[in-house]
């Protein structure tokens, strides 16, 4: 049961989102802070395991507390590497995600628009997403504090944005509005497309 969570694999390389991200911004956010969400999911099940097999009680609430935020965590990451993509690789939305996009929220420009405003308004550190609820066919931000808190149960995320600092601080610095911004030059709609097809009814 435990080590079940790996590093998910990038299909780019850690230069090939330059000016987007660094070299050293991806690489560090991809080994270090992602491989600590795994590594820390993997021992938190590998805790609840042990505590099965010696009938040893554990403190429960902290751990499934702990392990909502770095499981999170580690699937966000999953989504998010494969929503961005080399400048001139990334897709467009799908016909049917972009009907549903200008059904819910008027046009892409202002899906866009309300989505970035989410990314740059988000407290502390967290996530924007792009949601589908299948039951009531309807498109929905959401707006992610640290990697766990403000989720809609049960909503596919087709299209996620890392805003914590560690996503940015070093090539930004403070400046997340333009690292946001920058960010629709190298979101990849491919996956989006693929989770948004998967969904359909
Ligand atoms: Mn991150």
């Amino acid at each position: 049961m435990a080590n079940t969570y790996t590093l998910p694999k990038l299909s780019y390389s850690y230069n090939a989102l330059e000016p987007f991200l660094s070299e050293e911004q991806l690489k560090i956010h991809h080994t270090k802070h992602n491989q600590a969400y795994v590594d820390a999911t993997n021992a938190l099940l590998g805790k609840l395991d042990e505590s099965r097999k010696t009938k040893t009680e554990i403190d429960m609430k902290s751990t499934l507390k702990s392990l909502s935020f770095n499981l999170s965590g580690n699937i966000l990451h999953e989504k998010f590497w494969e929503n961005i993509a080399p400048k001139g690789k990334t897709g467009k939305p799908s016909n049917a995600l972009k009907k549903a996009i200008e059904k819910d929220f008027e046009s892409i420009e202002q899906f866009k628009k309300e989505f970035s405003t989410a990314a740059k308004t988000t407290e502390g550190s967290g996530w924007a997403a792009l949601a589908y609820c299948k039951k009531h066919d309807k498109l929905l931000i959401m707006q992610i504090e640290k990697h766990n808190v403000n989720i809609y149960p049960m909503f596919q995320l087709l299209l996620v944005l890392d805003v914590w600092e560690h996503a940015y601080y070093l090539d930004y610095k403070n400046d997340r509005a333009k690292y946001v911004d920058t960010f629709w030059d190298y979101s990849d709609w491919n996956a989006a497309n693929k989770r948004f097809g998967g969904s359909e009814k």
